[in-house]
């Protein structure tokens, strides 16, 4: 299996640290506002890779964390708390805040048929893990004292730009952005802030250095080493987290440990919005799973199969005629699987092996979409094609195992209810059609609409 490791800018051919089995950390949200479906572009490339790895025979062993406090509004641990800056704007408690969105994210998840984490861990349950991890960066002189908190000195790291492989000039330049006058380079960066003597924040604790919280990059550092011991294979984030969270993470595991933190590190590129703009959280611009898809009447996975067709490593555009193509696209498919029978066969082998040649090329899914087209037009027969692609679909996630099922199961109501909505259809009444695909969707049914015919799911 070949990746493509940002730390040597080269594809390698993949090899665990132990045999067979891979720690995979992938960076979590910061849980103040909804994820948009940039983040989430992001969280279907890893797990596409961690299907690929367990399609490979890998036992993964997934970590996830849950950012809940120390994540600033500034990326340079300037400005204020963007959870406790939510809590202010919704009238709730920071903890209320970062309980909604996780659970936002983790409905996210689901609706695209991510598979979850073995491990979730969030940043306010392992406080001490990161006061005894910045305890020994203290110990061996790698921190100084100012007056809102512990920095790092990046100065005393070697190779603080091996990541990113910008120049250090260049990284310094990047930190400018947010001028703190009393630390000693621009890249230094926060291990803990001390509360603001004048006020009190909601989320606070006791530290050698006194109250305070811990900064945003060493929670991902105490969590990984925590809950992957030694088996730091793969560490995965959206492309901005190299130049900053995971040089610094980086930085600071390998001053404190000694050992090398992390042998792959593998960034999906992003989503953007007409023109190359970038979409951000921090924007209020942004685009939800919920507002695109679901409460359209898309079925959410249209988005899943829309990110396949792009490489991870190139960006990807955003706009509806996009969407509008994925939906037909991935309707066809599962047309197509419908129209395959119930008979399961045997898996072909020559397309199960091609299919794995192109994922194992550095995941390379737009050409296992064109495997998957090439088999389903070739002569096996409908059995063998329905074994073929329910074997794929452990990697691609379209729940075409489900689809089967419930092709058979839909219940007479709603079946009353979609003949009654075509018919509205014809008479072009399109008032009455949304208002029975609501209800239908009620009823926990999504309503997918391809050129020549409605295809029904289970919400
Ligand atoms: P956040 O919740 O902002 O910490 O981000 C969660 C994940 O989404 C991180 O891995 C980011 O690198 C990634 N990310 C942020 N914006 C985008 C975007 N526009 N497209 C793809 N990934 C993104
Ligand atoms: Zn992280």
């Amino acid at each position: 299996m070949k990746l493509y490791n940002t730390l040597t800018r080269t594809i390698e051919e993949f090899k665990p640290i132990k045999d067979k089995k891979v720690g995979l950390y992938t960076c979590g949200p910061t849980v103040y506002n909804f994820a948009h479906i940039g983040n989430l572009r992001t969280y279907i490339f890893e797990d596409i890779l961690k299907r690929v790895l367990q399609y490979n025979g890998y036992k993964v062993k997934h970590v996830m964390n849950i950012t809940d406090v120390g994540h600033l509004t500034g990326d340079r641990d300037m400005g204020e708390d963007k959870q406790e800056k939510a809590a202010q704007k919704e009238g709730k408690t920071a903890w209320e805040i970062a309980d909604f969105y996780t659970q936002a994210f983790k409905k996210d998840l689901a609706d695209l048929n991510i598979i979850e984490p073995d491990i979730w861990c969030k940043a306010t349950d392992n406080i001490p893990e990161q006061i005894d991890l910045i305890e020994k960066l203290e110990a061996k002189g790698y921190t100084y004292k100012i007056s809102d908190g512990i920095y790092f000195d990046t100065s005393k790291f070697q190779d603080y730009t091996k990541l990113s492989h910008q120049k250090l000039a260049d990284l310094q330049e990047g930190a400018r952005v947010e001028v703190n006058e009393e630390k000693r380079n621009p890249t230094d960066f926060a291990l803990w802030k001390f509360s603001p003597k004048d006020a009190k924040r909601q989320m606070e604790w006791d530290s050698p250095w006194g109250i305070g919280f811990p900064g945003w990059h060493i929670e991902c550092s105490a969590m990984s080493m925590k809950f992957l011991g030694r088996e730091l294979d793969i560490h995965c984030g959206g492309v901005d987290h190299i130049a900053v969270h995971h040089t610094n993470e980086i930085a600071q595991s390998e001053a404190a440990t000694g050992k090398k933190f992390f042998n792959y590190w593998i960034h999906g590129e992003f989503l953007n919005i007409a023109g190359g703009k970038k979409m951000a959280k921090s924007a209020d611009n942004f685009l939800t799973l919920e507002n695109v898809f679901i409460k359209q009447g898309i079925n959410p996975l249209a988005y899943r199969y829309a990110s396949f067709l792009t490489h991870y490593r190139k960006p990807m555009e955003y706009n509806e005629e996009g969407v509008q193509a994925a939906l037909n696209a991935m309707g066809n498919l599962i047309k197509q699987v419908i129209g395959l029978g119930k008979k399961v066969g045997e898996i072909n082998i020559d397309y199960k092996n091609k299919f794995l040649e192109v994922l194992n090329d550095d995941l390379n899914m737009p050409q296992a979409i064109a495997v998957v087209q090439k088999m389903l037009k070739s002569d096996l027969s409908d059995a063998d094609k329905l074994a073929t692609i329910l074997d794929f679909d452990k990697v691609l996630g379209l729940g075409l195992d489900k689809v089967k099922k419930e092709q058979i199961e839909i219940p007479k109501e709603v079946q009353e209810l979609v003949k009654e909505r075509e018919e509205a259809r014809k008479n072009k009444d399109w008032g009455k059609s949304d208002e029975l695909r609501d209800k239908i969707w009620k009823l926990g049914y999504l309503i997918e609409d391809t050129p020549d015919k409605t295809v029904i799911k289970k919400s």
